[in-house]
């Protein structure tokens, strides 16, 4: 099966002159939404793994089968006012103004072998939040997992030292 089959080139989305990947289609069939999660699962296996990390809102799609298939416990990181308690935020910068990303403070113990997962790594930006958060609470994020890889956008290089597996780059 050729997963890139399952993603649709969407032009101009969401302002003129981007291509978005659009992962809805994978979503729609099983088949394919399994043979994408069981890859993922393949790679996080032998990492001892304790914990999934997974951004809004894709992060969430594709963390949660891959957290029940290894049997650990999934986390959100979330933008800022939708996690009821006590968080730790992080904010970077976009091409245009800035973001913020926060997680339960208590989520993730000193020590724990965190695996992050989401659809899509553009500039790296928002996995690079992700792992300051982990990282904040003490967390080693013992790999990083994303079903395609915008190459051209170089998110790789905020990455420098850490394990990154993808399933289709373009
Ligand atoms: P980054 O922070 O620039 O690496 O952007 C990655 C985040 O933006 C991911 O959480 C994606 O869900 C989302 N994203 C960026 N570009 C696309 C795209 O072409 N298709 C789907 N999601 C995208």
């Amino acid at each position: 099966m050729n997963l890139k089959d399952y993603v649709a080139l969407v032009e101009d989305f969401p302002k003129e002159g981007i291509k978005f990947r659009d992962i809805t289609p994978l979503m729609n069939n099983g088949e394919a939404f399994r043979a994408a999660t069981d890859k993922i699962v393949k790679y996080a296996e032998e990492k001892k793994i304790d914990l999934v990390v997974g951004p809004e809102a894709r992060g969430f799609i594709f963390g949660c089968p891959v957290s029940y298939a290894l049997g650990v416990g999934f986390i959100p990181v979330r933008k800022p006012g939708k996690l009821p308690r006590e968080v730790v935020e992080y904010d970077y910068d976009l091409e245009y103004g800035r973001n913020v990303l926060c997680i339960h403070k208590d989520s993730i113990k000193p020590g724990q072998r965190v695996l992050i997962v989401d659809d899509l790594l553009a500039t790296g930006g928002t996995v690079e939040a992700t792992v300051k958060l982990i990282e904040e609470l003490g967390g080693k994020v013992a790999g990083l997992a994303f079903l395609i890889e915008l190459k051209e956008l170089e998110g790789r290089k905020k990455l420098d030292g850490y394990d990154v597996f993808t399933l289709m780059d373009y």
